[in-house]
């Protein structure tokens, strides 16, 4: 296929982000009805109620072009995180703000950088734009290997991405491991030409994080200016659908990003949507309450059934099913349950599944000790919970 120059070799190399299966399409392909999706991390809840208000009433001006400057919802969030309005920038979805950051600031020649068993798309954002991804081997517990990544990089990346807490596997970088990151990293490659590099800290999922050692992305931005945080309405929020996400920077940083930033990239329903849901704290509050204590649940569940299950920040588990995820994953479809399998940076034979509601995740379990063949007088949950 290909070879005839229409692209170049980086994107014929690519290939598409493969979303969780869609519900619809699990329920036509295998005859199965009311398919439970926990593929995709989306936050089982919904969003605030205020939130679908605001949708509504945004849908009367729907002829008009969205506010190109998104200015109300900027305004918000820069008050909201006490941060001036011009260290805001939007994006269609934190990921489209992951795309910009390595259009704006990765040249022809120069590198990206992160972990193996991590976001795929940062790998695919610096794919597409012709650079290498240096991707550092995953730390044996799982999480980043920070040590790793700071002898990975060269003075020709410029982009790092961390996602903390990270996806697929749920693990926290605490505030010293960061911060020790950080001066090590500066000290190696910050002193060339054009300064340190850009740390983008993704905290998607930050809301989920209750360990007391977490890192104050702020401050630490605050300290290292060419440091950018990843923020997005389509986890605690409930937003997913929508497309919303954030990015906090320096006015420089933030300068440039907007420089490359689409016009009317945000949509009206998007921004009048996610201000509601970011004023409504109680709802945010209750959501995050209830999926930490789901999380823990399903983490007993798994354990009950003598699985392996990596400690989760995050609204999802990573859990070791000790056999080929994906036919697992096929099986559990077949019961009308959607997980992710996870493959490679040695997570082989591992399934991600998104913390749903205690009747959820009591289905999840059925499904998986029935695939498992694990015995019904095991099923964690149900005396867990009853
Ligand atoms: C889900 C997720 C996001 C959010 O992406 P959006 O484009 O904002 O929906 C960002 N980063 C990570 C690591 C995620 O898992």
């Amino acid at each position: 296929m290909g070879g005839d120059g229409l692209v170049s070799e980086a994107i014929e190399g690519l290939e598409p982000y493969k979303p969780g299966k869609p519900i619809e399409e699990v329920e036509r392909e295998l005859g199965v009805k009311a398919a439970l999706k926990l593929a995709s991390n989306e936050n089982v809840w919904g969003p605030s109620p205020r939130a679908l208000e605001a949708a509504q009433t945004a849908l009367a001006t729907l002829w008009l072009y969205p506010d190109a400057a998104s200015h109300a919802l900027r305004t918000a969030l820069a008050e909201h995180h006490g941060v001036q309005r011009d260290n805001i920038v939007v994006g269609n979805g934190s990921n489209e703000l992951i795309g910009m950051l390595v259009r704006c600031f990765v040249r022809p020649g120069q590198t990206v950088a992160s972990s193996a068993g991590s976001f795929i798309a940062y790998a695919i954002a610096a794919r597409s734009h012709g650079h290498r991804m240096i991707e550092a081997p995953l730390g044996r517990d799982a999480g980043y290997d920070l040590d790793a990544l700071v002898d990975a990089v060269d003075e020709t990346t410029r982009v790092i991405f961390i996602a903390n807490p990270n996806n697929p596997t749920g693990t926290l970088i605490g505030g010293a491991a960061l911060s020790r990151f950080l001066a090590r990293l500066d000290a190696k490659v910050g002193g060339g030409p054009a300064g340190p590099p850009i740390v983008v800290l993704d905290e998607a999922y930050v809301d989920f994080v209750d360990r007391g050692d977490a890192p104050d992305g702020l401050a630490v931005w605050r300290a290292r200016p060419r440091t950018v945080l990843l923020r997005t309405f389509s986890k605690a929020y409930g937003l997913a659908g929508l497309r919303v996400g954030y990015a906090i920077c320096g006015a420089e940083v933030a300068g440039y990003l907007n420089r490359v930033r689409d016009p009317f990239n945000l949509n009206a329903v998007g921004q009048a949507a996610a201000r509601a849901a970011l004023a409504d704290r109680g709802w945010l509050a209750e959501v995050v309450r209830q999926t930490i204590a789901s999380r823990q649940a399903l983490g007993a569940a798994l354990e009950g059934l003598g699985l392996t299950v990596v400690p989760s920040q995050t609204n999802f588990v990573l859990v070791d099913v000790g056999q080929d995820a994906v036919a697992v994953n096929d099986r559990l479809m077949r019961r009308g349950v959607i997980a992710r399998p996870v493959g490679g940076a040695g997570l082989d034979g591992h399934l991600r599944v998104t913390v749903g509601r205690p009747e959820d995740n009591r289905r999840f379990i059925e499904a998986l000790t029935s695939v498992l063949g694990l015995g019904s007088d095991r099923q964690g949950i149900a005396s867990e919970e009853r």
